[in-house]
């Protein structure tokens, strides 16, 4: 019988230029077609373009690439070689997994330059990945125009093959192999392995975490996503299985062409027999590579020490790609499943104001407008309308948004892809039947996760839970929240390493310090245990001189003010004992609104600050520090290629002049309420600050108003350096030591992977104050600190010393900072500061500290 005439497709160029052959292509795995067959073009223009109607699969992370599905064929597009390496410099990608695009539908905008002076050729290949569905390719050649002219046609078989794993089949498991290039499995090494995978029979998957994929689709395996050191364990069955293993596996271990060694074996690489089991059914504990001893850092999420032992808490996002018998039925099941997760959310919220956590209540609210999203929902719908699976279309849904969330440059932004993971599982696990609440935990249990969403920490049985520790997040992320609201220590961004410590294994949480200690010693509990009766004996006798000066035993006054960032916490300054605000990061007050709060309003939110201090407490204001890495969603911003040195802070403001006049003038409005001052943040020129401090007296005058104190954050090398020029112009210096720390390590202080580095304690940043201190006294103005060294009663010796005369610290730690202060010499800190400059590096600051003033708990 005839086999029945092959369907054809016809692609138009996804770009303009000109057509090259993939035998051209600088590249192995694109020359020998190993992710894929079809052809490439050199590029005449900026944006690649859909080369047919299509359902957008998959967007790389690193922005370099799509793929596109055509009825079941999977169609790479691929801008340049070796891209993946940009990690999504000067690349803008346009859609988004799920999107359904016409043809010549944007995709993908480019920077030319950009991409020609840093990769390998702009050589933008497009290939069928799936070959296995298609009988033969044309291809054309010349100069084309991108969406119109034709470039390929495709000939399909008459029948596909399916990818899904034969059940009942004996699976063999390979150890788990970590993933060492740092850009993980993108399209050349997984081309590689697939082309290995295709020459067995056998069914071959890569699994990672709970998800995996066919080992012979590229595109499968790069929708998992498999990052530089993510863990990846082979499953293979059939025929030929311990064949098809060992071959892929060896290719995972050994370093061979082209260039697919991205992993190594981390367990035996020995494969065990096991019964088939429904895919991404890994255990947790086939995941863990013993990590038995030693200390593991991360970055303090809340305080306090806690012995215990480790519980792994890991999720379970998984369900299979699947069509649908009926998309009415699934679209019922879905807002079903919705409507149920509200009835969740709303019973979580009132348990959790009738215990007093109103902060915590308050996520569940936002989880209950996360659930109304309309794009969420959309691209949901959208999914069920194509023929998919409920539980698939609602979980490709919500992590393409929790994705688009996460790669945010704002933390606080990109913090909240956890609550859509959050209320996404939630949904699913309802869709999925999947018990997601009861999680029986011994007694002393120190959570470790990857992230801690707030259904978990609800979840949890508090009266056994001691400590947690997430390997995401940092010190504003849901963890620090929730472990703060629930008065446990816990660590954020914890070292990778802690997800494979042994469930069952003794461990000391530190939360002060970040670090966790593995199997500590008997003597260690013991004197974590002292050390937290010892802190909280300190605390209460602290509380109570909290409304008492700061004086130092030969007699110096220090000025112990708070930092806020929210104008509701002005009577709690005043009760808390601080002499002042000593400096409000009004940027927070802007991102608590959807709009820029006007002239009046800022006026009214200032002055009820002024108020509440009374009229002998300073309150110094900081105009806004936005820009850069801190969005505000109503002020537009140029995207930068370096944030943290872009136009950030006062650069961003004297660009808006109108928001920045806006802001003066309320602050000095608010004056009249009280006691003000202001401060610019990151200046780093005299021309910064004379434009600055110019705005402000034109304003002044204008309004008629009083003058006030007018300030410096020293938060850049330059500024420390030119202090004297500062000080002889400004009423008073404030050192934020949180970004004169990063500038001037240059490390990023938001990376969890540097917070052990990024020391402020450390002599170079200590030698800026210095310069700045003294700088100040010369031209008889103060200098204070504002940065969280401030709080640090190791550093608080060393700071007055230095000649620092006022502390500015968060509300909690007010009445210990003043404590510190009264046990101390002045004389004797300025020796300690002396020595101090001289130290090698911050540990040896600490321990000349502690030799000098006593150990502090
Ligand atoms: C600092 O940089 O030390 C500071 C106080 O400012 P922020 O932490 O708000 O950047
Ligand atoms: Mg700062």
């Amino acid at each position: 019988m005839p086999s029945p005439e092959p369907a054809v497709l016809e692609l138009a160029a996804p770009i303009s230029g000109i057509v090259v052959s993939l035998d051209e292509v600088p590249d192995e795995a694109f020359r020998q077609r190993l992710v894929g067959d079809g052809i490439a073009i050199d590029p005449l223009g900026d944006t690649l373009v859909a080369p047919c109607d299509a359902t957008v699969l998959l967007v790389h992370k690193a922005k370099h690439a799509l793929t596109l599905d055509v009825d079941g064929l999977e169609l790479v597009l691929h801008l340049g070689l070796d891209t993946v390496k940009l990690d999504g410099a000067g690349l803008e990608i346009l859609v988004r997994a799920g999107d359904r695009v016409k043809r010549g539908d944007p995709l993908l905008r480019f920077s030319p330059d950009l991409i020609a002076t840093r990769a390998v050729s702009l050589l933008t290949p497009m290939v069928v990945a799936n070959m296995d569905q298609v009988e033969r390719l044309e291809t054309m050649s010349g100069r084309v125009q991108s969406g119109q002219t034709g470039v390929l046609r495709v000939f399909r078989k008459a029948a596909a093959v399916g990818d899904a794993p034969k059940q009942g089949a004996t699976v063999l498991r390979s150890a788990p192999m970590r993933v060492q290039d740092p850009s993980g499995l993108h399209a050349r090494p997984a081309a590689a392995l697939a082309a290995v995978a295709r020459r067995f029979t056998a069914d071959l998957r890569l699994a990672k975490g709970s998800k995996d994929a066919n080992l012979r689709s590229v595109v499968s395996m790069m929708a998992l996503e498999v990052g530089g050191g993510d863990l990846v364990t082979v499953l293979a069955s059939g025929d030929d299985a311990a064949a098809a293993l060992a071959a892929v596996s060896a290719l995972l271990v050994v370093e061979s062409e082209p260039r697919a060694a991205t992993l190594a074996a981390v367990g035996t690489a020995e494969a065990k027999h096991e019964g088939a089991k429904p895919a991404g059914a890994i255990p947790a504990g086939a995941r863990e590579v013993a990590v038995t001893e030693g200390v593991l850092h991360g970055v303090s999420a809340s305080p306090g020490t806690a012995a215990g032992v480790v519980v792994q808490l890991r999720y379970d996002d998984a369900v299979p790609a699947a069509r649908a018998a009926d998309a009415k039925i699934e679209r019922r099941q879905l807002d079903a499943a919705i409507a149920a997760a509200h009835l969740q959310l709303e019973g979580l919220r009132t348990r959790l104001t009738q215990e007093g956590q109103g902060e915590r209540a308050t996520i569940f609210a936002a989880h209950q407008e996360l659930l109304e999203d309309p794009e969420m929902l959309d691209q949901a719908i959208a999914g069920v309308q194509d023929g998919w699976t409920a539980s698939w279309a609602w979980q490709q849904s919500y992590t393409a948004q929790a994705e688009r969330l996460a790669a945010l440059r704002d933390p606080l932004l990109a913090a909240r892809a956890t609550d859509l993971r959050d209320v996404g599982r939630r949904v699913l696990h309802l869709l999925v039947g999947r018990d997601t609440q009861a999680r029986s935990l011994p007694m002393d249990a120190i959570v470790i996760a990857e992230d801690l969403t707030p259904s978990d920490a609800a979840d949890l049985d508090r009266s056994r839970v001691r400590a947690l520790c997430t390997t995401m997040g940092s010190s504003t992320s849901h963890v620090a929240i929730i472990a703060r609201g629930l008065g446990l220590p816990a660590i954020a961004g914890i070292d990778i390493r802690a997800l494979h410590i042994p469930v069952g294994t003794r461990v000391l949480v530190d939360g002060d310090t970040g670090r966790l200690r593995i199997a500590p010693s008997a003597a260690e509990e013991q004197a974590a245990s002292s050390r937290r009766q010892a802190r909280d004996a300190r605390r209460t006798a602290a509380q109570a001189l909290a409304q008492q000066d700061a004086v130092t035993r030969d007699g110096q006054r220090i000025e112990v003010a708070a930092n806020i960032g929210d104008v509701r916490q002005g009577a709690d300054v005043v009760s808390g004992g601080a002499d002042g605000v000593g400096l409000l990061r009004s940027e927070f007050i802007f991102q608590a609104r959807e709009r820029e709060p006007n002239e009046d309003e800022q006026t009214e939110l200032y002055g009820s600050v002024a108020r509440a201090l009374g009229p002998k407490r300073l309150l110094i204001i900081r105009t806004l520090d936005i820009g850069g890495d801190k969005p505000l969603p109503y002020l537009p911003m140029e995207k930068e290629e370096n944030p943290f040195l872009g136009a950030r802070g006062i650069r961003f403001t004297l660009a808006e002049p109108a928001v920045m006049r806006r802001q003066l003038r309320a602050i000095l409005r608010s004056a009249a309420e009280g006691k003000v001052a202001v401060m610019f943040p990151m200046i780093a020129t005299l021309a910064e600050w004379r434009a600055a401090s110019a705005m402000v007296e034109e304003e002044r005058v204008a309004l008629n108003a009083p003058r006030i104190p007018v300030g410096i954050m020293v938060e850049t090398a330059a500024a420390a350096l030119m202090a004297d020029h500062f000080a002889r112009e400004a009423d008073f210096l404030s050192i934020g030591t949180n970004d004169l720390t990063q500038y001037t390590m240059a490390m990023d202080r938001t990376n969890p992977r540097l917070a052990v580095q990024v020391d402020a304690m450390h002599p170079a940043v200590l030698r800026l104050i210095a310069i700045t201190a003294e700088a100040a006294a010369k031209h008889g103005k103060w200098a204070g600190v504002c940065g969280a060294l401030a709080a640090d009663p190791l550093a608080i010796p060393v700071l007055l010393g230095l000649g620092v005369s006022e502390l500015s610290v968060d509300l909690p730690v007010v009445a210990e900072s003043k404590a510190r202060v009264r046990e101390l010499s002045l004389a004797e800190c300025r020796a300690t500061a002396q020595l101090a400059l001289d130290c090698a590096d911050g540990e040896e600051v600490r321990v000349l500290v502690r030799a000098r003033h006593g150990e502090v708990n």
